[in-house]
């Protein structure tokens, strides 16, 4: 090897070492929380990320919730991800994942251990944001997953996310309300899925327009729950925008509209 070649390896080792360390730092600050939801594994995986040039840093905590933490990262061109990392130690999200994976036909045969459950619960969440990517519905983009982990395109600046819709009610709720219709309608009849989660909360405001978010849990259609949940979505959707004085179409009409 050319004493060059020799050189750029060693550099490269000491960044890897480098971002690693910074990563670990950032992991071990709050030591007491970090030690029982990060294992071993989880933490092989995000260095996989980085080593394999998906992450290039790991920044701080976005949002530390029960289910999962999200992390602000970066890539090599210091493009803005985010990385949602499940949670494997809550027996409780166990017994709720089974429900919303069985009767999904896209996860056939998935093995029962708390691991393999969460890695299909990352792996569900990543194929519907895809799937909504593909229908042009405004979601963050997916960008990779493994294991409990799954990257994403980061909506907001810097670190800070972009306001919920709870949080930031829109300046013009009418289009606002039209824009989610409309992405519900291409959920449902484009990419054959239902949110199953949708309110206020996870949905972002984001230069001026509506960004659907947190997909784990998004059925198939063809899922028995699908359209108990959609009405469930519909009608926290009504409730919302009714509050801000819009028009809102009643829940029958819409579903039907929606449904197509
Ligand atoms: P959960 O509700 O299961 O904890 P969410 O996916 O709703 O997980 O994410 C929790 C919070 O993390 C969001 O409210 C938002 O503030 C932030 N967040 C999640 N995904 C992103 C993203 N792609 N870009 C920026 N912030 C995000
Ligand atoms: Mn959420």
């Amino acid at each position: 090897m050319s004493k060059k070649a020799q050189e750029r390896l060693a550099h490269n080792e000491r960044r890897v070492e480098r971002r690693d360390k910074m990563l670990i730092h950032d992991m071990t600050k709050e030591r007491a929380t970090v030690e029982e939801v990060f294992d071993q594994t989880t933490r092989m995986v995000v260095f996989d990320l980085l080593n394999s040039g998906v992450l290039y840093e790991v920044n701080g905590v976005v949002s530390s919730g029960k289910e999962a933490r999200v992390y602000w990262a970066t890539d090599r061109e210091g493009k803005d991800l985010a990385v949602k990392i499940y949670l494997t130690s809550s027996a409780e999200f166990k017994k709720g994942m089974h429900k919303y994976i069985e009767g999904d036909p896209r996860f056939k045969d998935v093995k029962h251990d708390t691991r393999s459950l969460i890695a299909v619960w990352a792996q569900k969440e990543f194929r519907n944001l895809k799937e909504a990517t593909d229908a042009k519905v405004r979601v963050p983009k997916p960008i990779a997953v493994k294991s409990n982990v799954v990257v994403m395109e980061f909506i907001g600046k810097e670190g800070v996310s972009a306001p919920s819709l709870k949080e930031q009610p829109p300046a013009d709720p009418e289009k606002v309300y039209k824009i989610l219709v409309t992405y519900l309608k291409r959920l449902r009849q484009k990419a054959k899925i239902v949110h199953g989660d949708l309110s206020e909360y996870n949905i972002m405001m984001w230069k001026g327009r509506p960004v659907i978010f947190d997909m784990s849990q998004s059925v198939a259609i063809e899922h028995p729950m699908a359209d108990s949940l959609l009405t469930r979505d519909l009608t926290n959707l009504n409730r919302f925008f009714s509050r801000l004085d819009v028009k809102v179409i009643p829940v029958e009409e819409l579903h039907k509209m929606v449904v197509g």
